[in-house]
């Protein structure tokens, strides 16, 4: 999608930091991190949201979840960490491609935030 930020990194037209790659999804840095080593994992074909994604890939995407979050606890070594996904501008989302974030979680620190 030509105006999609998301298909841009995808692309290499737009720099990111990599995490993870395989021929169907790309994981990279979140670039305004709410925790040190917030990651965002989106599938190469541009999807809206959770409601647009096929079964196959989402079910891909989610094989490839467990191995990104290992890679994150091994570089940063929170306490625990939050996934979530945010479908529709309702509840949150602002980037129009599907991204599943991962977000560490430090101790007590900024545990308000995920429920407000
Ligand atoms: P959403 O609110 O769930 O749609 O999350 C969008 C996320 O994309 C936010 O956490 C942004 O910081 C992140 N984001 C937006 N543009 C970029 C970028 O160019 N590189 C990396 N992350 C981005």
């Amino acid at each position: 999608m030509n105006d999609c930020i998301f298909c841009k990194i995808i692309n290499g037209d737009i720099p990111s930091i990599k995490v993870y790659e395989d021929e169907q999804v790309y994981a990279f840095m979140d670039i305004t991190p709410l925790s040190k080593g917030h990651t965002l994992l989106i599938p190469k074909q541009h999807v809206q949201d959770l409601l647009d994604m096929p079964a196959e890939l989402a079910s891909h995407l989610y094989r490839v979840a467990p191995i990104v979050a290992k890679a994150i606890y091994n570089a940063f070594t929170p306490d625990g960490m939050n996934t979530l996904n945010n479908n529709g501008a309702a509840a949150g989302q602002t980037v129009f491609h599907y991204h599943l974030h991962f977000i560490p979680r430090y101790g007590e620190e900024g545990l308000k935030w995920v429920w407000e």
